[in-house]
């Protein structure tokens, strides 16, 4: 699986980017493409044969003069046990076994994926959640001991988590974002430097939250599941399973209000692109 990395001089600093393909999942054609997002599109899709393509599951990290961020923790490969799924109602159980296809292997998880890059799982002083889907907190047993940070509207709402597949250990940081950056009237600092931030951009789910690394080259924008990818983004195409459309529209505009200020590099959790935009960072 890939593993990206870009290096970025950032005034006498030096911060590394790390992307790393956890996997990969599908789901089926129709949801993909939903016009009215929700669950009579989740269920309808149910119908269709038809698998869309395979979306990579990207997480993150910054390796930062005051830490090292993980943004997300991808897939687990227990995905692949008979009886992962046996803990969720019947119809989430049926869509994760019938309406979903995982490609994840031992190999292919954050903590092993580390390595490669000369890090583990203890050097990672703190990890940032965009939201709780599983193919985005898969990964959270390789970090019992390590500060989670959690948007506090998004451990209220739980749009589509299913906590009972959390590990036991899981005990978030909670993180309410009153802070402000330029169009996001929610947000949240990071470092004292104020250079790696949550921004809540709802829409997939009720609190979810987008991680953002500015750089004097330009705005690094780890997108979550903000889009699934930026070209669905420009075409505002959102999946049957986002939570509320209108709020997805909205957080597209305060995305773009922000792409006319600054060079925005665009980083969603599925996008085969990353590798590409990323590297062009260098010649901005
Ligand atoms: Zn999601």
């Amino acid at each position: 699986m890939d593993i990206i990395t870009q290096e970025i001089k950032n005034n006498d600093q030096l911060i590394r980017v790390h992307g790393f393909q956890t996997g990969r999942l599908a789901i089926k054609q129709s949801a993909m493409t939903s016009q009215k997002p929700g669950m009579w599109s989740t269920l309808w899709s149910f119908k269709d044969k038809n698998f869309a393509e395979w979306l990579p599951v990207w997480c993150w990290v910054i390796e930062h003069p005051e830490g090292v961020f993980l943004i997300d923790t991808g897939l687990s490969s227990e995905v692949n046990q008979k009886n992962y799924f046996r803990k969720v109602d019947f119809v989430s159980r049926y869509y994760f076994e019938k309406q979903m296809k995982f490609d994840i292997t031992q190999a292919d998880e954050i903590d092993q994926q580390l390595t490669k890059v000369q890090l583990n799982s203890k050097a990672i002083s703190k990890v940032i959640l965009t939201h709780l889907h599983i193919d985005h907190v898969g990964g959270l047993p390789h970090f019992t001991n390590i500060p989670v940070l959690v948007n506090e509207r998004e451990w209220q709402s739980k749009d589509g988590a299913f906590p009972v597949l959390f590990p036991s250990t899981f005990n978030p940081e909670i993180i309410r974002l009153s802070e402000r950056f330029q169009t996001f009237d929610k947000a949240y600092y990071i470092t004292k430097a104020q250079d790696v931030l949550m921004v809540e951009t709802a829409g997939h789910t009720t609190g979810h939250t987008s991680v953002i690394l500015k750089t004097n080259k330009g705005v690094l924008f780890f997108a979550g599941d903000l889009a699934y990818t930026q070209e669905r983004f420009q075409q505002q195409k959102f999946s049957a399973t986002t939570k509320s459309l209108q709020q997805s529209l909205l957080t597209c505009e305060k995305v773009k209000d922000l792409a006319q200020r600054e060079k925005v590099v665009f980083l969603p959790s599925h996008d085969t692109q990353n590798g590409e935009r990323l590297a062009a960072l260098a010649n901005l």
